[in-house]
C-alpha cells in the first residue's frame, strides 16, 4: 500500500493571495518509519528538549513567533531546517516516494471551488499512479492521510462524498477507503507534506524557489512527462514551472 500524505497552503478566502495549494509525499507502506524517522533525526539534532514534540511546521519555523522555541535560531539556521527537512527523504527509494502536488490560481479557476478542484487532481493523480504499477505487475492500493486542521470542513465534506459520488474523471478504484484526517503533531508524515507544500507556496506566490529546487524532480513523473504536480492557471499567464513546461496548455 502506498500512503499520501496531504497538506495544504493558502487561503481560499484571503484574496491578497493568488494560490491555493494542496500538496505532499506518497510512499510505500514500509518507507513511512523511514521517512518520519528522516524528521525525528533532523529534529534531534537540534538541540530541543523534547525533539519527538517539536513540530517541523514551515510557518512556525520561519515566523518564529513570541515564545516559540524556534526563536533560538537564527533565520538561516531556520530556513536551513526547512532545507534538510525536505531533502531527508531523498534517502527514500525513488520509485517508493513519489511527490504530488496541485497549484491553483484560484482567480483563473474562478467562480469554482479551489478546494474542490484541487482535491479532485490529487486523488486523480494519485490513482493514475497506482494504476501504473499495476501495469508493472505492481498491484498496490492507497490510502490519503491529510492534516486535521487543514480546510477541514470542506475536505472532510468532499472526503466523505468522494467514494460515493466518484470525481469529474470516472472514479478512483485504487483507493482503499475516504481520506483519513490525522494531527500533525502526531505524525511526521503529515509534516513533511507541510514542508512540500510550502516549498510550492514559496515559489508560486511569491517567486522563491530556495525550497522548491530541492524537490522539483521528485514530482511523479513517467517517460519525461510530469504527473505529479499539476500548476492550473490563466493560459495567458507565461510559466516554466517543470509541470507547464513538461504539459503545457
Ligand atoms: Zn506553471
Amino acid at each position: 500500500m502506498y500512503l499520501l500524505y496531504l497538506d495544504d497552503a493558502g487561503s481560499v478566502k484571503n484574496s491578497a493571495e493568488k494560490h491555493l495549494i494542496l500538496a505532499g509525499i506518497a510512499v510505500f507502506e514500509r518507507q513511512a518509519y523511514w521517512l518520519q524517522k528522516g524528521l525525528d533525526d533532523l529534529a534531534t539534532g537540534l538541540g530541543h528538549p523534547e525533539p519527538g514534540a517539536l513540530e517541523l511546521h514551515a510557518n512556525a519555523i520561519l515566523a518564529a513567533r513570541k515564545g516559540s522555541w524556534w526563536r533560538k535560531l537564527t533565520l538561516e539556521k531556520r530556513r536551513a531546517v526547512i532545507t534538510d527537512g525536505l531533502k531527508s527523504a531523498q534517502s527514500l527509494f525513488p520509485i517508493q516516494r513519489r511527490l504530488f502536488g496541485v497549484v491553483v490560481d484560484k482567480n483563473a479557476r474562478s467562480p469554482e471551488d479551489p478546494v474542490e478542484y484541487a482535491f479532485e487532481q490529487i486523488c486523480s493523480r494519485f490513482d493514475l499512479f497506482l494504476r501504473r504499477l499495476y501495469h508493472q505487475g505492481n498491484p498496490q492500493r492507497g490510502l490519503i492521510v491529510l492534516d486535521k486542521s487543514s480546510l477541514e470542513t470542506r475536505l472532510q465534506s468532499l472526503a466523505s462524498e468522494f467514494r460515493t459520488i466518484g470525481h469529474r474523471w470516472g472514479t478512483t478504484p485504487n483507493l482503499v477507503d475516504v481520506p483519513f484526517f490525522v494531527d500533525s503533531r502526531a505524525t511526521r508524515g503529515i509534516q513533511y507534506a507541510d514542508l512540500v507544500a510550502y516549498a510550492l507556496w514559496r515559489k508560486y506566490e511569491r517567486g522563491d524557489g530556495e525550497f522548491f529546487d530541492v524537490i522539483g524532480n521528485w514530482f511523479d513523473s513517467e517517460g519525461g512527462v510530469v504527473h505529479g504536480l499539476h500548476h492550473y492557471r490563466n493560459q495567458n499567464d507565461p510559466c516554466d514551472c517543470p509541470a507547464c513546461v513538461s504539459r503545457p496548455y
